[in-house]
């Protein structure tokens, strides 16, 4: 089939407004807001229901043209830019919050609601429950976040965003409409179990095993009062023994490392940021002081936080973009990576010494996640986006932090293609095979963005 009748077959399934093929229609799809470079894309659809997903995908396979879901396309790591061209499948038409569930706290949308409009949905109609919610941009998509594995607020206390999923509505590479969680047998989208748990599939696969187009997240009760209590520490060595206190101690709901070398106030300091919520101010109160005794025990200092610097960390999600671009005409990406507790230090260490390597200010974050089972370290690299040196430098950085952070026995977290390929050259072949096998049986002709997680 000619390219324009491919295009027409589309226009014919989703109108004539919501397909293209014009270069000028395509460039935004072409790349995204990291370092990746720009690659080619053939058409982009955006369906407004799963029929129109269900038809999309059908003549995709028919005509063997790869398929990329699309959310918001800020995981900043190239993610939606396809590797082997073809379709990329916008979805945010399909941006409808079906219905939140109280009692069983959960939010049912489609896959197109962003962040920010499930948070202020629930602000305005629901003030009492809150959703897990990153701190990235909010144009990114509650699916294109819990699909990847994200972090925010509430991971701390509930885990990562993917273990959040109560359920997902999937059109599989065959054009077949999946329920996978309770969402299969009941007309209730409040659990995983106790069936086989198949939403893994879904999660951390970049859409290579289906396309989800409704999902439900939990939501959470949200205490009254919240407060920010910061602690400086000036020995990366000290942060496991700092960390284990404060989650000990069962106050945190959410635990923040910081740490840059510029301005230059901030050198020689790890921020460690702690929220801590309750009932009433008094017991805000009483919470603050044990979290300040903590801090005196594990060598770390109570930092009175300035009025200005708490109006920031007070907003729910912080506006992290200003944080990490420094140079003028810059544009950033990091490494996120899932680091075990105990080697934070040398991942501090590490990240410190690959960006001066580099001639990169410093920047290195990190949040817990579940209690302290893991760590999301976040390696953030600035760049100039005009000059190609300097984007080749950060994508070294990048690649050389991914080494770091499989080296620390750590996972790279939304890994580019290169981070990919490190990640599969260590992994267990049999995994590896097991993969590959699910993968072309539900995809035999590899149409789902191809070119990622590609096991040779
Ligand atoms: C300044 C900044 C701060 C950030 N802070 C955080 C943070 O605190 N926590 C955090 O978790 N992330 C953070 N991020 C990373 C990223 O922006 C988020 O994880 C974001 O939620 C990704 O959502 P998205 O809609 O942009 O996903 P996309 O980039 O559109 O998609 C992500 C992946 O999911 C796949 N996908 C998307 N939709 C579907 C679908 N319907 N079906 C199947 N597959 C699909 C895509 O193919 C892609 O592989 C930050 C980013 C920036 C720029």
């Amino acid at each position: 089939m000619s390219k324009e009748t491919i295009l027409s077959d589309l226009e014919e399934i989703v109108g004539k407004d919501f397909a293209s093929n014009k270069k000028e229609d395509l460039f935004i799809y072409s790349l995204d807001p990291g370092a990746s470079l720009p690659r080619e894309v053939d058409y982009v659809v955006m369906p407004n229901s799963v029929e129109e997903v269900q038809k999309i995908v059908k003549l995709a396979n028919k005509e063997r043209i790869p398929i990329v879901p699309m959310g918001g396309g800020l995981t900043l790591s190239g993610l939606v830019i396809p590797v082997k061209g073809g379709i990329v499948l916008d979805m945010k038409r399909m941006d409808r919050i079906v219905e939140i569930n109280e009692y069983s706290k959960y939010a049912l949308i489609e896959s197109g609601v962003t962040t920010g409009q499930l948070l202020a949905y629930l602000n305005e109609n629901y003030p009492d429950l809150q959703p897990p919610v990153p701190d990235a941009p909010a144009a990114a998509t509650v699916a294109g976040n819990v699909l990847i594995h994200g972090s925010g607020y509430l991971s701390q206390k509930y885990g990562d965003h993917g273990s959040m999923i109560n359920g997902l509505e999937v059109v599989l590479p065959n054009g077949d409409i999946c329920k996978v969680g309770s969402c299969s047998l009941s007309k209730y989208w409040f659990t995983r179990g106790p069936i086989p748990d198949l939403i893994g599939l879904f999660t951390s696969s970049f859409g290579t095993l289906g396309i989800v187009t409704k999902l439900s997240v939990k939501l959470f009760y949200k205490p009254k009062f919240r407060e920010v209590v910061f602690g400086l520490a000036t020995d990366f060595d000290d942060l496991p023994n700092i960390l284990s206190k404060v989650i000990e101690s069962g106050l945190a709901e959410d635990v923040l490392l910081g740490m840059q070398d510029k301005p230059d106030w901030m050198k020689g300091y790890i921020f460690v940021i702690v929220y801590v919520t309750g009932e009433s101010q008094d017991e805000i109160d009483t919470n603050t002081k044990v979290l300040k005794k903590i801090y005196r025990k594990t060598n770390a200092r109570y930092m009175k936080t300035p009025p200005r610097i708490r109006e920031i960390y007070m907003e729910k999600p912080i506006f992290a973009a200003t944080a990490a671009d420094f140079r003028k005409g810059g544009g950033f990406e990091y490494v996120g990576a899932f680091i075990p507790l105990e080697n934070i230090p040398e991942a501090y260490k590490g990240g410190v010494e690959i960006s001066k390597r580099h001639g990169i200010i410093p920047t290195i974050g990190s949040r817990l996640i579940g209690q302290t089972h893991t760590v999301m370290v976040f390696f953030s690299y600035s760049f100039n986006r005009a000059d190609p040196e300097d984007m080749k430098n950060a994508r070294d950085a990048l690649h050389e932090t991914n080494i770091l952070a499989l080296e620390l026995g750590g996972i790279p977290w939304k890994a580019e293609i290169a981070g990919q390929k490190l990640i599969l050259e260590k992994m267990d072949p049999n995994f590896k095979k097991l993969f590959k096998t699910i993968r072309d049986i539900l995809d035999p002709n590899h149409i789902m963005n191809p070119g990622n997680w590609e096991v040779e």
